[in-house]
This record gives C-alpha cells, sequence and structure tokens, in this order.
C-alpha cells in the first residue's frame, strides 16, 4: 500500500515538472554503464523524465538533463564516469544543464564522498532503493535549486507502475526481482542493490500480456539471481501461488501461454538454483530459447569455496550434463573471472578444462579487479597482474578457437532470426539474431524488421554469422 501511495505522490510530482517544462523544448541525455538490470533501470527513467517535457537527444551538449546511471561491478565504470563529469563541467558552465547521477556507485559511501568533494557542481544523486523518487529530487533542484542527495542504505521496495520508454519495439526486459543473498565474494552487486525481492507474479504477467498486445515478441527477464526468483517471499509460504505461480519454473511455463510473444531468455541465473522443476520447463516450452547462461567464474573447486560460490566443478558439469541430456540442442554462454586472489596455475588448469569441455558458445571473460568492501578486497594473496594478463590471453585464445569451431557447425543450417533492422557496421545489410543469441547479417528489404524469419548462414565470421533469406 506504502509504495503504491509513493507512485501516487511521484506521479504528482512528474506532473508539477512538466508544467514547469512546459513549451520550453527541453532536452535530457542518459548514459547507461553495466549490466541490462541497469538498462531497464534507464528505460524507467526514461518513462518519467519524457512525461516530465523533456525529449531525448545523444548530443551532450545541447542537454538540459544529463544522467548517468552508474555501475560499480567492474573497477573502468569509475575512470568512465570521472571522464564524463570532467566534460559536463564545462557544459553545465554554458548552459546550467541540471546533473544526476544513480545506480550502482552511488550507494558506495566514498563514491559520493569523491563526488562531493571533487564535482560538487553535480545537482542530484540517487541511489538504486530511491529510482522512484527522481521526479521529486528534479522538482526540488528546479525550485530550490539546491543539490538533493536521496540515498538509502536499508533495502529497497519493489515499486510498481513507473512509466517505461522501452528502447526497441520487438523485445523488451522485464525485471523480475531485485538484489541478491549469495555474498559471492568478488561481488559489490549484494552490498549495493539489497537483499533478494520479487515482483508479485500477477504485475509480471501483466506487464508481457501488454507488451505482447504491443508487438513485442522477444522478453528477457531479468534478476541478479533471476531463477531463485519468489525463494524467499513469505506470501508463497504454505503453498500459496497466485494463478500457479510460486516459482522460477511456474513462472517461465507461465509467459509461454501468452499469445504474441515467441521468445523468452533470462539473465543471469545461478548454476545452484537450477533446479530440476526449472531445467523441466526450458525443456517443455518452447518459447524459451535454448541458450543458457550458466555462470561458471571458476573451474577449480578450490577457487569455487574460495569465491562462495556453493558448487564444485564437478557439481557444474553435472549440471551441464544433465541439461544437455533433457534439453534438445541447448547450448551454453558463461562469465570468468580469472585471477581471482588465490588462483594459482593449476587452477586457472581446471577452468580452461571446463572450458574445453562444455563448449561455450560464448564466454565473457574479466580480469579481476578488488571492489572495495567486498571479502575478496581483503584477501592478501592477490595475484599479480601479469599473470592474470597472461592468464586472460591464454583463455581468450583458446574461447575464440571454440567460438570459430561452434559458429562452423551453422553452416548450411537453416535458423529462425529476429530482425533488428540495418546493420550498424554496414547499412547495406540488415541484422538479427538467432535463438542462441549469434548476429547474423544478411541483406534484405527494411520491411522484414521486428519479424522472424528462416536465414540460411553461408559464413562465420567469429562476431557474427552471414546469411540468405532461406
Ligand atoms: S550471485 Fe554472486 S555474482 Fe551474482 S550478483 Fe549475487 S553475489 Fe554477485
Amino acid at each position: 500500500m506504502e509504495t503504491k501511495q509513493s507512485i501516487i505522490e511521484q506521479k504528482e510530482y512528474i506532473e508539477k515538472v512538466n508544467k514547469e517544462n512546459q513549451n520550453k523544448n527541453l532536452k535530457y541525455n542518459i548514459l547507461t554503464m553495466g549490466c541490462q538490470l541497469n538498462e531497464n533501470d534507464s528505460e524507467k527513467l526514461s518513462g518519467m523524465i519524457e512525461q516530465m517535457g523533456y525529449t531525448k537527444t545523444d548530443n551532450v551538449n545541447e542537454a538540459d538533463l544529463v544522467l548517468f546511471n552508474t555501475c560499480c561491478v567492474r573497477e573502468n565504470a569509475e575512470d568512465r564516469l570521472f571522464g564524463k563529469l570532467g566534460e559536463i563541467k564545462r557544459v553545465k558552465e554554458e548552459k546550467g544543464t541540471i546533473v544526476a547521477i544513480c545506480g550502482c556507485m552511488m550507494q558506495e559511501k566514498q563514491m559520493v564522498e569523491k563526488i562531493n568533494k571533487s564535482y560538487p557542481f553535480v545537482d542530484i544523486i540517487f541511489g538504486t532503493h530511491t529510482l522512484h523518487k527522481f521526479p521529486q529530487d528534479l522538482y526540488e533542484v528546479l525550485q530550490e535549486k539546491n543539490r538533493v542527495r536521496d540515498i538509502l542504505d536499508i533495502d529497497g521496495e519493489v515499486y510498481e507502475g513507473l512509466p517505461v520508454k522501452r528502447t526497441s519495439n520487438t523485445q523488451a526486459n522485464v525485471t523480475i526481482m531485485y538484489g541478491c543473498n549469495n555474498f559471492c565474494s568478488f561481488c559489490i552487486v549484494p552490498y549495493v542493490r539489497g537483499r533478494e525481492r520479487s515482483r508479485h507474479p500477477e504485475n509480471i504477467i501483466n506487464e508481457i500480456q501488454e507488451l505482447a498486445k504491443e508487438g513485442y515478441k522477444e522478453i528477457t527477464l531479468l534478476g541478479q539471481n533471476v531463477n531463485s526468483y519468489l525463494r524467499v517471499e513469505k506470501w508463497k509460504e504454505n503453498g500459496l501461488d497466485w494463478k500457479g505461480i510460486n516459482s522460477f519454473a511456474t513462472l517461465l511455463r507461465a509467459i509461454n501461454n501468452i499469445a504474441g510473444i515467441e521468445r523468452i531468455r533470462f539473465i543471469s541465473p545461478h548454476p545452484k538454483d537450477f533446479t530440476d522443476d526449472v531445467i523441466e520447463a526450458i525443456r517443455d516450452c518452447d518459447k524459451v530459447c535454448k541458450l543458457i547462461h550458466l555462470p561458471l567464474q571458476s573451474g577449480s573447486t578450490k577457487m569455487l569455496k574460495v569465491m562462495n560460490r556453493k558448487y564444485s566443478k564437478e557439481q557444474y558439469l553435472d549440471l551441464v550434463d544433465k541439461m544437455k541430456s533433457q534439453i534438445s540442442g541447448v547450448v551454453f554462454t558463461t562469465d570468468i573471472i580469472v585471477g581471482f586472489a588465490g588462483e594459482t596455475d593449476e587452477d586457472f588448469e581446471d577452468t580452461l578444462d571446463v572450458v574445453n569441455k562444455v563448449k561455450f558458445e560464448q564466454v565473457f571473460m574479466f580480469i579481476y579487479s578488488i571492489r572495495q568492501g567486498t571479502p575478496g578486497a581483503k584477501m592478501e594473496n592477490q595475484v599479480p597482474d601479469e599473470i592474470k594478463h597472461k592468464r586472460f590471453d591464454r583463455l581468450k585464445e583458446l574461447v575464440e578457437s571454440q567460438v570459430e569451431e561452434n559458429n562452423q557447425k551453422y553452416i548450411g543450417t537453416i535458423q529462425k532470426v529476429l530482425v533488428e533492422g540495418k546493420s550498424k557496421n554496414n547499412p547495406n545489410m540488415l541484422t538479427g539474431r538467432t535463438e542462441s543469441n549469434k548476429v547474423v547479417i544478411f541483406e534484405g528489404d527494411e520491411n522484414l524488421k521486428d519479424h522472424i524469419i528462416d536465414l540460411k548462414i553461408i559464413s562465420q565470421h567469429m562476431w557474427y554469422l552471414k546469411g540468405e533469406i532461406a
């Protein structure tokens, strides 16, 4: 009830700001760093901002409002933010642009202190739990011309009913749960996004039904730990459910029944939460893509323990085998961290061994960098940079050879491709994605955009395939 009231209040602020901004032809620019969850948050922020009378511009120099949605998972995001703040200072001096920063990085006290001290011109800072209050924060700045700092340390609530401005007409991200309870020792997410809390199934199903009516074909379900959806919700204790939905598996089955939706993806699951009912749902649901992102992080059982991942090398490989035996045509992508504290050559060989065995479609590789505030930052046996880079290069070489080997298998096959539009690198070609998320470029009429069509794959080029209309 409280969250509903809060959204009603924010809608009133949206109207107040809109009134202030009428006939001013104001523009906004938004820079999103990090994962798809952040992108989805930016879509909600854009929805609110556009209702407040701003139109989007890619040119920061003409923006009246600039918003940075930050990420703190990787070290280079900080450098990028500070570089951008340096640039925006000049624009603000010339134009009086309102500058706002939000996202995970703003939940870190030392970052907010640094911005307050070194970039005092930033008007609004808000955290991950106060995103819905941006209209009020902006209104206060417009009225008082004072700086606003709106950050909550406690776990946030789930807010429904915010306007959303989506970036695609056919593919939509739908966040189904927030936060994480796992505390992997390298990861900052549980500290900046709080504990797990899931959206009620009714709200998710209603949102996806609406998206289907609007013509959306592909849905990506998002969560920091997406397959633990509803794991800790109190209302489903004693066997309670909503129209049969009381778990991630039952949610997948319900979405599979929504007419108009043709593809369902989800990211990021945790291997420990891949219960049999989830595997069976993926097997049974024809719309759930048979590409599973299964974060490995390390192939060494010893390192997995240090990382607090709650599975061993053998359990991970058994899970892959189980899915391969039950789900026809299933393929995998993964995340791997190279050089976490204490990783020896032997541990790294275990990682290469898993990569060799699973033959991933794609591996998202990261060199470990310390995140202050996590257990990993306090570990003394950090791996020297030189060794990390050497290991990274070896892994990259192996992954690239496997990607090429995997891509060869597509040649001559017919793939169902969701057409996204003109290729950015070659405007004479169209681009789209297979069910296994491979980029395919091909010649065709622009009217094919947003349709799923059959393409024959004729060649492979490491990061994309080339096709022709079948
Ligand atoms: S599961 Fe681990 S890596 Fe993923 S968000 Fe939670 S703590 Fe971070």
